[in-house]
Order: C-alpha cells, then sequence, then structure tokens
C-alpha cells in the first residue's frame, strides 16, 4: 500500500511521481531531513525534531517552509490521513528544484516532503537482547551536525556492519568514538556515562538529550567527552539512542563482549525511563 505523502502544500500518496529531477536534493544531496515517531497517531518530541530541521536549514541557508505551527499542522493531517496508528514521518527539505549548477540562487523556492510509514520498533526480546557492533573509519564531512541527506558515508558503514552479520557501525576518527552510521553512542564505567560531546562531529539526538537528561535526574554523572577507542573495551555497558532504537543495549564490539555481554542496569533504567517519557 502507498504511504500518505504530504509534497509543498497538498497531500497526495508515495505512488505519485512527485519530484523534479533538477531538484537539488537529487542532484546535489542540497537538503536536510528529519524522522519523528509517532504512537497512537501522536507525534513523539515533535518540537525537537522541528528544532533540529529549522537549524540545519538556517545553517545550509534554505528558506524555512514551515513554522512550528504550520509544520504541527500539517503532521496532524499527515497523521489523520495515515491508515495506521504506530509509525515513522520522514520529512525532507531541499534547496528546491532549478537548472543543475553549483551556483544556486539566493531566492529559491524550497521543497518540502513529508510521509508517514509503518516501522517495527524493536520488541522486547530486542530491548534486553540489545545489539552487537563494529568499529569503522569515520568517512563523514565536517558538518555532522546538520542533518543532511548526504548519508553515502552512512550507509557505506551500515553495509559493512550488516556484513558482518551486526546492526550498527560504529565511526571512530583521531582515535576516538563519534557515533553510530545512525545513533549516538554512549559508554558506562565505573557508575558514570560517557558519550561524545556536541560538537561538529556528532547529530545532536533527541534521544541522546533526553537519555542524558533522564540520566542526571536519577543522579548518574554524564561525561561528554571524546570517548578512546583504546576505552571501548574497558566498560561495563554500551548503549546507542535513536528515534527508532530508543535507548538500546550494544553487546558486543568487533566480536569483543561488552561487561558480562547483557544489558545492564544503567542502560535497563534509562531504556525503561525513556520508553515510559514517549508516551507522555
Ligand atoms: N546520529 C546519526 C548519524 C543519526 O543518523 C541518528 C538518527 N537519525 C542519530 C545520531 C540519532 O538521532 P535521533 O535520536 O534524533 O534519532
Amino acid at each position: 500500500m502507498p504511504d500518505v505523502l504530504y509534497f509543498n502544500g497538498r497531500f497526495t500518496t508515495t505512488e505519485e511521481r512527485v519530484l523534479g529531477v533538477e531538484d537539488r536534493g537529487f542532484q546535489f544531496g542540497d537538503a536536510v531531513y528529519e524522522v519523528f515517531k509517532f504512537l497512537s497517531r501522536r507525534p513523539v518530541f515533535i518540537g525537537d525534531h522541528f528544532r533540529r530541521l529549522q537549524r540545519g536549514l538556517q545553517a545550509i541557508e534554505i528558506s524555512e517552509p514551515w513554522t512550528e505551527e504550520s509544520f504541527g499542522a500539517m503532521a496532524r493531517e499527515l497523521l489523520a490521513r495515515t491508515a495506521f496508528d504506530d509509525g515513522i514521518v520522514y520529512v525532507q527539505v531541499t534547496r528546491g528544484e532549478g537548472e543543475r549548477s553549483h551556483f544556486y540562487s539566493d531566492h529559491m523556492q524550497p521543497t518540502a516532503l513529508a510521509y508517514s510509514r509503518k516501522f517495527r520498533f524493536p520488541d522486547e526480546t530486542k530491548k534486553e537482547h540489545g545489539i552487537r557492533v563494529i568499529t569503522t573509519p569515520d568517512l563523514r564531512w565536517r558538518h555532522c551536525d546538520v542533518k543532511s541527506v548526504n548519508l553515502l558515508a552512512n550507509a557505506l558503514a551500515k553495509k559493512k556492519a550488516q556484513r558482518a552479520g551486526v546492526d550498527e557501525a560504529i565511526l571512530i576518527a583521531d582515535g576516538s568514538v563519534r557515533e553510530g552510521a545512525s545513533s549516538n553512542f554512549f559508554a558506562v564505567r565505573d557508575g558514570r556515562i560517557i558519550t561524545h560531546q556536541l560538537d561538529e562531529h556528532i547529530l545532536p539526538g533527541v534521544v541522546r538529550d533526553h537519555a542524558i537528561g533522564l540520566a542526571l535526574d536519577a543522579k548518574i554523572r554524564v561525561d561528554e567527552r571524546p570517548l578512546r577507542d583504546t576505552e571501548l573495551f574497558d566498560m561495563q555497558e554500551a548503549f546507542i539512542t535513536s528515534t527508532s532504537m530508543g535507548v538500546m543495549p550494544v553487546t558486543e564490539i568487533d566480536g569483543r563482549r561488552v561487561g558480562n555481554g547483557r544489558r545492564g542496569p544503567i542502560t535497563t533504567l534509562l531504556q525503561r525511563q525513556f520508553d515510559e517519557a514517549e508516551t507522555k
């Protein structure tokens, strides 16, 4: 069944071929995107996702197609037209369509689209057993804080993980751990959490932010700093965070067990509290 699609102010389905071949999103990856989750047709943390989209558009000087209000109204109508209750919404804004040239006009009309899609979120068994990961060099550009659609390096890293029979690739640069190919990465050592600080090397994950808040509320210390790759094998727990996975334990890195190879107590606590926060 085709998905419900919002495209430049109207609703259609993903069956319609809406995009021009000279759209800069297609030609140059000149676009940013968002993915948010909905549960019982209610968008989860939509304000956080809208603000990140807005920051990304401002960073690459694409004009903003929505205000927070009109974005919310679009999302509500999209979900009202959607045939199922839980899933994800993919949103993309490109600089727009125009004759292909590296030089772009300052006055382009952005292309704005969003569609809802069914998504199988991890079940209790997966959440308990967690995932295995590999490490791989971070080959991305130097503005990873912008959620750009240029995901080639991420996709190649993800493929490498898939070929290794694991779920995620953890990206390493200059001897330190940055984040996952589609997630943020956290280590737990001696009762403290360590995760990369917000800068140009990582995406400011919405779940990352909530997980840190929950940890601080629980009086768990959080050190935001680069984790040396050598530290990867000297910790009791590890987890990743993302909209689609929530808080997900990491039980094995490059074939070596993390801690005792089971979901640890801090990960379990944050996972439970995060799942609860999503439904509030
Ligand atoms: N880092 C990268 C590179 C990602 O692609 C994602 C998922 N979009 C994340 C982190 C997690 O972000 P969020 O928690 O907002 O889904």
